[in-house]
C-alpha cells in the first residue's frame, strides 16, 4: 500500500537565504491576496469566478507588469501554489467546511510550497537540500527521510525556518495488532480508554498562560516598534511556539501509543468545530450557558482534540487498523452492566453509579465502554449491509476498511 508521510526539519539558512525566504513568502502572500481581491471584485461586478488556469494567466501578467515586476524574482511554482491554496479555500467554503477565505497578514503562517520533485534535490548524507532560487540549504538532520520526495513546504514560525518534506513510498500491507478499544475524551483527563488506562490532561496552554500574560503585559508597556518592544515581542512569540511544541509532542506520543496497541479504535463523533463556534449562539437564538461552554470549548481547542483525532486516523491506517466514529448518544448515562439509562446515574462529574443495579465505575471509563459497544454495533451494521455510512476514516475504500475491520475483530470468513 502507498504511504504518504511528511518529515519536518529546522533549516539553517544563511542570512541571504533567510532574506530570500522572507521575500518569497511575502510574494506568495501578495499573490494570494491580490487574487482574492480580484475574485471579490469580479463577484461584485456579477462576473464568474476565475478558475486556477485563469488565475495563472493573471499571475503571468502581474509578473510581466512594471508595477509588480519584483514578483518575477520569486520562483514561479510556489506563486502558483498560492493560487491553488486560494482555490482550495474557496472549495472548502462552498462545501461549508470553512469560513470565507480571508486576506493573509504578514507573519501569520508565512510559508511557500515547491510542488515539483524534479526541481528539488535532497542530499541527506550532507544534511542539505537544493531549492530553486534559494540554492543549497542546510537543515538539522534528525532522522532519515523515507520514500520519494513529492513536494516541499518552507515555513516560518517563532523566528525559525522549517522545511516539511512530503514523501510517498510503497509499504507492505500491515497486519493490525491488538484488539478493539474506545476512547472517552474529557477535560479532567485528556483521554480515557475503555480498558481503564488514561492520559493526563495536556493543558500546556494553561501552564504557560501566566508566563505568556506577563510577557504580553511587558510588551504593552513598551513604546511600540522600539528596540525593547521588539525584544518583548520576540519573547511572546517564543512562549507561543514553546506551547505549540509541547502540545504537538504530547499529541503525537499519545496517538502513536494508542494506534500501535490497538487495531480498532472507537471514538465519539463530537463536532468539535460546532462546539467551539456555537456557544455564543446567534442574535435570535442566544446560546445557553455561554460562559461554561466557552470555557469547555477553550479546553477542547487547547488540548487539540481535532488534531488528535486526525493523527489517530492516519496512524491507525498505517498500522492496518482503523478509526470508528460513533454518534454521541447517552454514552455518559447508560449503565454498561444492566443498560439502565438515567441522568441520575451520573451524580458526580467523576463517578458513575447505576441507580438500578448499583454498578460503580469511573465515569470516563463508563463513557468509553459505551462508545466501544456503539462502535461494535456500528460495525455489525456495516457487515450485515444495513447501509450505514462509515462515520470516520478517509483512508482507502469502504470495502478495504470493512475487510480490515473483520480480521481485526476476528470475524473473518463472513
Ligand atoms: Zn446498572
Amino acid at each position: 500500500m502507498q504511504r504518504l508521510q511528511a518529515f519536518k526539519y529546522e533549516l539553517m539558512p544563511t542570512s541571504e537565504q533567510r532574506r530570500n525566504m522572507r521575500r518569497f513568502a511575502g510574494s506568495c502572500r501578495f499573490v494570494f491576496n491580490k487574487a482574492l481581491a480580484l475574485q471579490k471584485q469580479r463577484y461584485e461586478q456579477g462576473e464568474k469566478k476565475l478558475g486556477y488556469v485563469g488565475l495563472c494567466k493573471e499571475l503571468t501578467a502581474w509578473r510581466n507588469s512594471t508595477e509588480t515586476a519584483w514578483l518575477a524574482e520569486a520562483p514561479v511554482h510556489p506563486l502558483q501554489q498560492a493560487l491553488k491554496d486560494l482555490e482550495r479555500a474557496y472549495t472548502s467554503f462552498f462545501a461549508k467546511r470553512t469560513e470565507f477565505p480571508r486576506f493573509k497578514k504578514k507573519g501569520q503562517a508565512d510559508s511557500f510550497r515547491y510542488p515539483d520533485p524534479k526541481q528539488i534535490k535532497l542530499d541527506q548524507g550532507n544534511s542539505r537540500l537544493f531549492l530553486p532560487k534559494l540554492g543549497w540549504l542546510r537543515y538539522r538532520n534528525s532522522r532519515d527521510v523515507l520514500g520519494a520526495v513529492k513536494n516541499i513546504t518552507v515555513s516560518q514560525s517563532g523566528g525559525k525556518w522549517y522545511v516539511s518534506i512530503q514523501t510517498e513510498r510503497e509499504v507492505a500491507q500491515p497486519v493490525p495488532q491488538g484488539g478493539a478499544v474506545a476512547i472517552d475524551m474529557g477535560v479532567a483527563r485528556f483521554a480515557t480508554l475503555s480498558d481503564g488506562t488514561f492520559y493526563a490532561p495536556l493543558n500546556s496552554f494553561k501552564r504557560q498562560e501566566t508566563a505568556l500574560r506577563k510577557a504580553q503585559q511587558a510588551m504593552s508597556r513598551k513604546v511600540k516598534f522600539s528596540n525593547n518592544w521588539k525584544k518583548a515581542k520576540a519573547r511572546v512569540q517564543r512562549i507561543h511556539s514553546r506551547i505549540g511544541d509541547a502540545r504537538r509532542d504530547y499529541l503525537h506520543k499519545t496517538s502513536t501509543a494508542i494506534s500501535q496497541k490497538h487495531a480498532m479504535v472507537c471514538i465519539e463523533d463530537l463536532q468539535v468545530r460546532n462546539m467551539s463556534k456555537s456557544a455564543k449562539g446567534s442574535a435570535e437564538q442566544p446560546g445557553k450557558q455561554v460562559r461554561a461552554k466557552s470555557g469547555l470549548n477553550k479546553s477542547i481547542l487547547d488540548q487539540g482534540w481535532f488534531e488528535f483525532r486526525r493523527q489517530l486516523d492516519y496512524k491507525l491506517a498505517w498500522n492496518g487498523g482503523w478509526l470508528v466514529a460513533v454518534p454521541p448518544q447517552n454514552t455518559s448515562r447508560t449503565c454498561p452492566c444492566c443498560g439502565h439509562v438515567s441522568v441520575s446515574n451520573r451524580q458526580a462529574q467523576a463517578r458513575f453509579k447505576c441507580m438500578e443495579c448499583g454498578f460503580e465505575e469511573n465515569a470516563d471509563v463508563v463513557g468509553a465502554i459505551n462508545v466501544l459497544r456503539a462502535g461494535h454495533a456500528r460495525l455489525a451494521c456495516e457487515v450485515s449491509g444495513a447501509g450505514m455510512p462509515p462515520a470516520a476514516g478517509t483512508h482507502g475504500s469502504d470495502s478495504f476498511r470493512l475487510d480490515a475491520g473483520m480480521s481485526a475483530v476476528g470475524i473473518s470468513g463472513l
